[in-house]
């Protein structure tokens, strides 16, 4: 009798600990990070991925589905061997133009194309997309809603939260000609953390000295360490779109 009345006190206890927990964790307390990769960089992959998969951290790649097997891009296999790891794959265009220079069929070439390329090649249903060079208009708006994407990130500096645009999310771009210094990151990393808004870290090249785009190694393994020591919780485009219940 007593044993089995302490058993459901335990079971009422665990009930009232779990809901208070989600509460914790609701949009808005605590913030989040996600780390993207544009364009698909074979530098990336060789200098910056193993660093990041060391920790576990679960990327989101925005991939020119036309460019993959190129000079200085990845192969099509080391895109799968990206995704059996856990990162997300997302669209990116095909050729990677100025979307809003395009006519409206190109504009859909564009990015209908990179989806059709993703999912009749490598079976990859993207449910994201980032505008090439942050450019769009509004054909673009209307052909990402069309395709039914989620959301799609811009290249516009900002931080993201439960009133954020899912077409029109914003980032933090890293690279050697806008923020290359450490401090100014993980600055931006405990801000988001601590107004628990979403930052999004942007990346392109890794180790290419005298490309603006490029960024060190070095910068990539204090940014993992800083957002490993303080328990920061990092999360691909698509699961920072349902944390904080953005709809397109
Ligand atoms: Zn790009």
């Amino acid at each position: 009798m007593r044993t089995s009345s302490i058993f459901l006190s335990c079971l009422f206890l665990i009930g009232c600990g779990g809901e208070r927990v989600e509460t914790q964790v609701s949009p808005g307390v605590e913030g989040v990070v996600s780390i993207n990769f544009d364009d698909g960089f074979e530098s990336a992959f060789v200098n910056g991925m193993p660093i990041i998969d060391a920790a576990g951290l679960k990327t989101t790649q925005f991939i020119i589905t036309q460019r993959l097997g190129l000079v200085s891009y990845i192969s099509a296999s080391q895109m799968l061997a990206m995704r059996a790891n856990g990162h997300e794959i997302a669209a990116h265009t095909r050729t990677h133009p100025h979307l809003s220079t395009l006519t409206d069929a190109q504009q859909h070439d564009e990015i209908d194309g990179s989806l059709q390329d993703l999912r009749l090649n490598w079976g990859i249903n993207a449910t994201v997309f980032a505008y090439p060079y942050g450019d769009y208009n509004d054909t673009t708006l209307a052909s990402i809603r069309a395709e039914g994407f989620s959301g799609a990130r811009t290249t516009s500096g900002g931080l993201n939260d439960s009133d954020s645009q899912a077409l029109l999310l914003k980032c933090f771009i890293i690279d050697d000609y806008e923020n290359n210094d450490i401090n100014r990151i993980t600055q931006a990393i405990d801000d988001a953390q601590a107004h628990g808004t979403w930052l999004i870290l942007l990346f392109h090249r890794v180790d290419e000295p005298g490309n603006p785009i490029s960024i060190s190694h070095e910068i990539i393994q204090q940014t993992v360490d800083h957002l490993v020591e303080k328990k920061t919780e990092v999360v691909t485009i698509s699961s920072g779109l349902a944390r904080y219940g953005l709809k397109p």
